[in-house]
């Protein structure tokens, strides 16, 4: 039998809210989180995002403040919760804002990157809840622009993360200044021994709940892999995104994982090169430039989003259709929490691991360690000639060459380049034997068959001849080079550079 909202001890208002926001059901840790958080326990969370864990917090956390009726404390909060990043920290502040929409509740949140000025004055009078990261917390604490004081509930979010993101010294010093007095919230996605240490410290015994084991890989997604040489990769994230190289599911979102902010730069600016819209989201961009990535991330406006693993963090985007690890993570958590950006909310979603011969550790520690299944996919006929320039993606055999058009319709164009690259990489692999068209033959990949599973599916992206090539482009950079700055200019939006202050960017909190 399964479990409705009404059963759960939810006040009328949430239930309202719950309605608005159309769900339906609660899911597993919702529904085994709520009742011991109505009691007042204190609660472990083991979960990935995407299980619907900031609603299992925050529901009966609303109707255990509405319910005290305690008054907003002067410069302080009634309820806190903890994010590692900025983005998330913003979600959750919407989630408590549409959620306690009928329960009258002042919701607030703080994060680095933006005013401390303004922060200070929004939290003069104190707040209901506020969601915040913990630098941007303790830099108001120590400026006594805010306390503890009044705290009645703390809520950890993804706690792995903030240790991982070197909040340890943060969370130590929170835990001092928190009441003893209170009910703590705890979630993690993972559990190793240095959590296990935090949760000692911070939580006096909490009812334990388990969606998913740690580091298991999120349900509903399907996992492909294609071996590719390192030098090779872009080429072929061109050919999958320009629909080229069809890949199980229609294109929608695809969200690209790096290594490094850098490599996230780089990919980016060689998409723009040949006509592929994208946004980069990491820790060197200035707090408005990720949110406007995320923004027409989610409109769908710039659907392609190239993000290192800091700034994804716990990041909630309806639709990402597919994720594509560009580049294998080193930690196997990092490769569960990179594909729990989709399949969130019961969809289906897809994931693509791009992996080069020296990531085949990280390829093996994933599998053990995460349960991860790979339906390996083929990579595209005469490949390596077309990485190297000759191939036909440069232009097919017996068509005129076009000229390149500088604002390409349909957002998406097939790049004419690649002629330079292959001169920088022809001496690389000249062992190997070569195709007519003067590529390498690569006899030990698999022939590229139709997706059986996704058959039907696959095919184009789904922005190809949808959006109107200029939509975000402006058409202001001759060369095709759409980096941050000319994708600034095009859109006017002067508070972006405004919003850099170099060094700071670096903290999340
Ligand atoms: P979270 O794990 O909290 O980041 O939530 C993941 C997504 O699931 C968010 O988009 C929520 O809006 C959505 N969600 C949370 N609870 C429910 C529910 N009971 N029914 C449908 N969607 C939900």
């Amino acid at each position: 039998m399964t479990t409705t909202f009404d059963q759960l001890g939810l006040s009328q208002p949430v239930l309202q809210a719950l309605d608005m926001k159309g769900y339906n059901d609660p899911t597993p840790i919702q529904a085994q989180a709520i009742p011991a958080v109505l009691q007042g326990r204190d609660l472990l969370g083991i979960a990935q995002t995407g299980t619907g864990k900031t609603a299992a917090f925050m529901l009966p956390s609303i109707d255990r403040l509405r319910e005290a009726d305690n008054r907003i404390p002067f410069k302080s909060c009634r309820m806190l919760v903890l994010a590692p990043t900025r983005e998330l920290a913003t979600q959750i502040a919407q989630s408590a804002k549409d959620y306690g929409a009928m329960a009258g509740l002042k919701v607030q949140s703080i994060v680095g990157g933006t005013s401390v000025n303004k922060d200070r004055n929004k939290l003069h009078r104190g707040t209901d809840i506020l969601v915040a990261t913990p630098g941007r917390l303790l830099d108001l604490v120590d400026q006594k622009a805010f306390n503890l004081t009044g705290l009645e509930i703390l809520v950890l979010d993804e706690a792995d993360q903030m240790l991982d993101l070197g909040f340890i010294h943060a969370l130590r010093r929170i835990h001092q200044l928190a009441p003893a007095e209170r009910q703590t919230l705890f979630f993690s996605a993972t559990m190793p021994k240095a959590i296990k240490d935090l949760v000692g410290n911070y939580c006096n015994d909490p009812v334990q709940v388990s969606v998913t084991p740690a580091a298991t890989t999120a349900e509903r997604v399907d996992q492909y892999l294609l071996m590719v040489q390192q030098d090779e990769k872009q080429a072929l994230l061109e050919m999958i995104l320009s629909g080229r190289h069809a890949v199980p599911g229609d294109l929608e979102r695809v969200l690209i994982f790096t290594r490094t902010k850098h490599g996230a730069d780089r990919v980016v600016k060689k998409l723009s090169q040949i006509g592929i819209p994208a946004n980069a989201i990491h820790g060197n961009k200035s707090q408005p430039q990720r949110q406007r990535a995320l923004d027409e991330f989610r409109r769908a406006k710039v659907p392609v989003l190239v993000a290192t693993d800091v700034a994804a963090r716990g990041i909630d985007i309806p639709g990402v259709s597919h994720v594509i690890n560009y580049e294998l993570p080193n930690v196997p958590e990092q490769y569960v929490h990179r594909i729990g950006r989709t399949a969130r909310a019961g969809k289906d979603g897809i994931a693509i691991a791009f992996c080069a011969e020296d990531e085949r550790a990280y390829l093996k520690d994933i599998q053990r360690n995460t349960d991860a299944e790979f339906e390996r996919l083929p990579l595209p006929d005469n490949f390596r000639a077309v990485v190297e320039g000759v191939g036909p993606t440069k232009r097919e055999p017996n068509q005129p060459m076009k000229r390149v058009n500088p604002r390409p319709k349909g957002g998406v164009r097939g790049g004419a380049r690649g002629a330079d690259r292959g001169e920088r990489r022809g001496g690389e692999r000249s062992g190997a034997p070569r195709t007519a068209e003067g590529g390498e033959q690569r006899t030990d990949r698999p022939r590229q068959k139709p997706n059986q599973k996704h058959a039907s599916r696959a095919g184009k992206p789904k922005w190809q001849g949808e959006r109107s090539g200029g939509e975000s482009r402006g058409g202001e950079n001759r060369s095709g080079n759409r980096g941050e700055q000319g994708q600034r200019r095009s859109n006017g939006d002067g508070g972006a550079r405004r919003g850099n202050r170099g060094g700071s960017q670096r903290r999340s909190g």
